[in-house]
């Protein structure tokens, strides 16, 4: 099953509440009850009803007894020496879920790395989260409580500002339930993120590309790419055999256009396999005149991998031959390798040691 239960058992989770039923429910309160529920949900450190202040006891005792505060269970958290922080969650039919809280550039800032499914079924050869297969598609509430989660709990220093869908599973094999998310992410009146600060990763998948264009939100979109010829990336990305570059690339222009943003290729460097000078030729070419930025990822190992990663000068020398060739290039900063919190990394515990998928 991909979709998620149509009624999670017990209590809906209040940040899945509709507007209109939220005025329903609160229709015999003053208008402003709907501020103060709103503030609490998603700015403040409230982690239950029974916490919220601002609403009289009564109120909160019949919101508790209607809904669930917190989608999502916290199972347990990593921490890494770089401040990277790995949380496991369970939805409440039990699907694992893992994200990401790192250090940002901007001091006193945090990204949080989002799930938007747990596991994922696209099958990416070089991905942890890819050999564990699909459980299932999370619903906007699940998606948001993650970014909520840490919100509620960090101290001032390390306040989240920045949501990345670069977690578990492929967002746009989820489109609904993601651009619910987002909305409320940016929403003024709900999370309140700049939409910049929010990237959308996608596999690579033309129509949900085409169908962000069409949200008219200036969302950062970050297309992984990892070959720039069709053979080799349906190799290492089962699912582009669907959806050859050329469709992906008149994709990827459309949305440069319709959102005027720079789009951001991810490019994961795996040893002897796409990273030969010819390879970060060929990549300049197919990306020539684009408004874009690549962005190197070293690979980041796992139980079982079946590949090793670039060596750093030769991570260098890709990098600067995609300068040279008047691209914007960068290496991604590895965070939290250690508690298997870097990219491609989250299998929720579900790999064995020796890479076969527990059961
Ligand atoms: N499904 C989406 C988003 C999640 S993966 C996507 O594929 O874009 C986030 C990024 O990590 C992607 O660019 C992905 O290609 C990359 N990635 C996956 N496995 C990796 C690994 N083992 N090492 C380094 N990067 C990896
Ligand atoms: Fe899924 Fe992205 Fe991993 Fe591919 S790289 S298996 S799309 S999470």
């Amino acid at each position: 099953m991909s979709g998620p239960p149509d009624a999670a058992p017990g209590r809906p989770p209040i940040t899945g509440v509709p507007a209109p039923t939220l005025c329903q429910v609160l229709s015999t309160q003053p208008p402003y009850r709907i501020d103060q529920l709103q503030r609490a949900l998603y700015r403040e450190s409230a982690t239950e009803f029974e916490q919220i202040l601002t609403l009289p006891t009564p109120l909160r005792s019949a919101l508790a007894q209607r809904f669930r505060y917190e989608s999502l269970d916290a199972v347990h958290t990593e921490r890494s020496s770089d401040g990277t922080r790995k949380t496991l969650f369970r939805t409440a039919d039990g699907a694992p879920v893992e994200t990401v809280q790192m250090p940002t550039e901007r001091a006193g800032a945090t990204t949080i790395c989002l799930s938007s499914q747990a596991g994922c079924g696209m099958g990416c050869t070089f991905c942890a989260t890819g050999a564990m297969g699909l459980t299932r598609n999370l619903t906007g509430s699940e998606i948001v409580d993650q970014f909520l989660h840490f919100r509620r709990r960090s101290d001032a220093d390390r306040t989240p500002d920045r949501a990345v869908f670069m977690g578990m599973g492929e967002p746009l094999a989820n489109l609904q339930a993601v651009e619910a998310a987002v909305r409320t992410l940016v929403d003024p009146a709900a999370v309140g993120l700049s939409p910049r600060r929010v990237t959308v990763s996608t596999v690579g998948l033309p129509r949900g590309i085409h169908a962000m264009a069409g949200w008219g939100l200036p969302v950062s979109l970050a297309i992984s790419l990892h070959a720039a010829d069709n053979d080799l990336r349906t190799h290492l990305v089962p699912v582009a055999r669907r959806f050859p570059l050329d469709s992906l690339m008149e994709a990827s222009r459309r949305y440069q256009r319709r959102a005027r943003r720079r789009v951001t290729y991810e490019y994961t460097l795996l040893d002897g396999v796409n990273d030969a000078p010819a390879q970060a030729l060929g990549l300049a070419r197919l990306l020539r005149g684009q408004r874009c930025h690549v962005n190197l990822i070293p690979f980041n190992a796992y139980p079982g991998a079946r590949y090793r990663p670039t060596p750093r000068a030769a991570v260098r020398a890709f990098r600067d031959t995609l300068r040279e060739h008047g691209l914007r290039a960068t290496v991604r900063r590895t965070r939290g390798r250690d508690i298997s919190g870097a990219c491609g990394q989250l299998h929720a515990g579900a790999l064995a040691p020796d890479g076969g998928v527990r059961g």
